[in-house]
């Protein structure tokens, strides 16, 4: 840890005003939506739920009422955090910032855990983090007390909040016991922080945290910088290494996947195809686990396959792709997920590959959960929500955000937007379909699987039909002329739509359910994206190339011969100044920094005032250092 001297914070001319910080500590011009409001409230007093989608600047929000109130007079924030494995970075962007923070969590050891102890009590600390079953402990509890009867206790920040709620997709039960927090120092204002979006969540939240009081900021939800791509999953792992190849050569990203086994297979895959993939899930020891996270943080173009125990708050600004070979629980989880992509602004994937067993293995796996009948249908109607996603020929943007319940248009961004699917009515075949699963059930008296029901309809006679009479059947051959990719297709959208079900049990076969009839008296439509591999073999628009092979940021891709020297030495300069403090490169400067600063060519320290991520710490710190770098050229 870099223990850099404390900001003045109490001196003359360090001003309380929310605008000055935010330029002077941030190097910031503007405050983004609606930060300015949610920080001028809580300067003010009040608690805030803050609902701001990942890459919205939440940190903001406590971090300069924090430093306004601290330099008021009012002591000492702390902020809330489940991410103990992020407070050390976290923490150390701070102090790069010239802020005092610190954290104390089991990564301490004693000497260091009574060090920052002493400077809280001091009431020296303007933000410490903490998580929260450290919160909820006597020790650190009468610690608060004591700060409160001096008046040095200033705010609370709850981040990630959605962990309280068992809807969220990171239930931690420690965040129930927060309420302490409100029910022992009323008068000390609170602001609860998350990405999630979903209304239910959100109601839990109020409750469970009693933020009724508190007022609500809500920003949009929309990542228009993030493309949504969704592709029928043949050869999931091939397709994968296709589109990273593609599109995203030498960039950061993650790649979710649903089981370990899984996870161990596609990184080995990925590091056989020349790619720095790594594996992270919770069966790899705690060392393992931190060491990997530390290189996708720390290293450039590190892609990282995982379990969804990756991700929460990592809040690394350039991750390029997020990758998804098996589908999520929920539209929640999705977009959580797929949110960790471009965070600093610039273009990013969301791609996901999906087909029928994503729909069985999810269905699958809420029929077999332990959990009540209610919470299930609630998880059900959450499952349909992703699949018809999933199966929609339009805007993938419009359903997500529709599904926050915020109405917009068509994005022009979105793999349907970009390249309209051909869709057929399917309507005839799928009625076909659960007519032949009728039949064959009446004659035989048990359920078959799909490939078998398919051979039936296109009138193949295979051993198996052979065997069973299925000849017979008055439907045997009448789907000759669908092609099977299209049959599966049809499947699949019956299933996800509930009008069919695979029966886990006996073999995957199908049955019909309450939903099939709808279709099967033809008073449901059944409209089908038509299947392709890609988007170039029916002529569609090419996909975004990267701007110019070996740019390797999109932040630096409109500079000059010149600029880009300066931008490739800026960043060998971070990356040993980087490794020195320990800390991510981004942490330092954000690739968006480092190109202003090549393409401005400064020549005296103040050529690099205004640049956007130079605050006065940083000008102080690396000013000189950054004009000899770019000297050199
Ligand atoms: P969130 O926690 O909401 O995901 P962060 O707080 O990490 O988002 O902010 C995302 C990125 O945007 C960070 O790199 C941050 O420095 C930057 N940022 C936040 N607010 C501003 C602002 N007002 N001007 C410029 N950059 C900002
Ligand atoms: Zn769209």
């Amino acid at each position: 840890m870099s223990s850099l001297a404390p900001l003045p914070l109490d001196a003359p001319g360090s001003s309380s005003a929310p605008a000055d910080i935010l330029h002077e500590v941030f190097g910031y011009s503007q405050f983004r939506g609606p930060q300015q409001d949610i920080v001028e409230h809580v300067v003010a007093g009040g608690d805030a739920l803050v609902l701001m989608p990942t890459g919205g600047g939440k940190s903001l929000c406590y971090q300069i009422p924090a430093i306004a109130r601290q330099r008021a007079g009012r002591g000492v924030s702390v902020v809330v955090s489940p991410l103990i494995a992020l407070m050390h970075d976290q923490v150390g962007a701070l102090h790069e910032a010239g802020v005092n923070a610190a954290f104390l969590n089991s990564t301490l050891d004693w000497e260091q855990t009574q060090d920052v102890e002493r400077r809280m009590l001091r009431g020296e600390i303007t933000l410490l983090y903490a998580a929260p079953e450290r919160v909820n402990t006597p020790r650190f509890l009468s610690q608060l007390d004591s700060l409160k009867e001096r008046g040095k206790l200033s705010l609370f920040a709850i981040d990630e909040a959605h962990c309280v709620s068992q809807w969220g997709h990171d239930f931690r039960p420690e965040y129930r016991a927060l309420t302490v927090l409100h029910e022992r120092y009323p008068g000390v204002p609170r602001i609860a922080l998350t990405a999630t979006a979903d209304a239910l969540t959100r109601a839990d939240i109020v409750e469970r945290l009693q933020l009724e009081e508190a007022r609500q900021f809500v920003s949009s939800f929309d990542r228009p910088n993030i493309r949504y791509t969704i592709v029928e999953k043949k050869d999931a792992t091939t397709q994968l290494l296709r589109f990273i190849e593609r599109e995203h050569e030498g960039d950061a990203g993650v790649v979710y996947c649903q089981s370990r086994k899984r996870v161990e297979d596609v990184a080995v895959m990925l590091k056989g195809a020349g790619i720095n993939a790594l594996p992270y899930h919770a069966g790899l020891d705690a060392a393992v686990r931190q060491k990997h996270q530390d290189r996708f943080l720390r290293e450039e173009g590190v892609v990282m396959v995982a379990t969804i125990a990756f991700g929460m708050g990592i809040d690394k600004p350039d991750v390029r792709f997020v990758g998804h070979l098996d589908m999520p629980k929920n539209i929640e989880g999705y977009y959580q997920e797929t949110g960790r992509a471009g965070r600093d602004g610039a273009p990013a994937d969301a791609w996901m590959a999906y087909g029928l067993q994503d729909v069985v293995n999810q269905r699958r796996m809420i029929d077999e959960s332990p959990a009540g009948e209610e919470f299930k249908q609630v998880m059900r109607g959450k499952l349909d929500a992703l699949l018809s996603l999933a199966e929609a020929s339009d805007c993938r943007r419009v359903r997500l955000l529709g599904y926050f319940g915020e109405k917009s248009t068509p994005c022009g961004n979105c793999d349907n937007c970009l390249n309209p699917p051909q869709v057929w009515d399917g309507t005839d075949a799928a009625r076909k379909l659960l007519s032949t699963i009728y039949r064959v059930q009446q004659l035989s008296g048990i359920s078959f699987g799909a490939g078998h029901i398919m051979d039936i309809l296109r009138g193949k006679e295979t051993e198996k039909v052979k065997q069973f009479g299925h000849e017979r059947i008055s439907t045997f051959g009448i789907g000759a002329e669908f092609s099977e990719v299209q049959l599966r297709g049809v499947l699949r959208q019956l299933i996800a739509t509930g009008a069919l079900a695979v029966d886990a049990e006996a073999f995957n076969t199908l049955k019909l359910t309450e939903g099939s009839r709808a279709v099967l008296k033809g008073e449901a439509n059944v409209t089908l994206r038509e299947s392709v591999s890609s988007p170039a073999a029916r002529g569609g628009k090419p996909r975004r190339e990267k701007a110019a092979r070996g740019a390797p940021s999109p932040a630096a891709a409109a500079l000059d011969a010149d600029g880009q020297k300066r931008f490739e030495a800026l960043k060998a300069w971070r990356a040993e100044v980087a490794r020195e403090h320990n800390l991510p490169a981004y942490v330092i400067f954000h690739d968006a920094t480092l190109a202003a600063i090549a393409e401005r060519a400064p020549a005296t320290l103040e050529d690099l005032q205004g640049i956007s991520g130079i605050g006065t710490k940083k000008l102080e710190a690396y000013g000189a250092e950054v004009l000899r770098v770019c000297s050199a050229f």
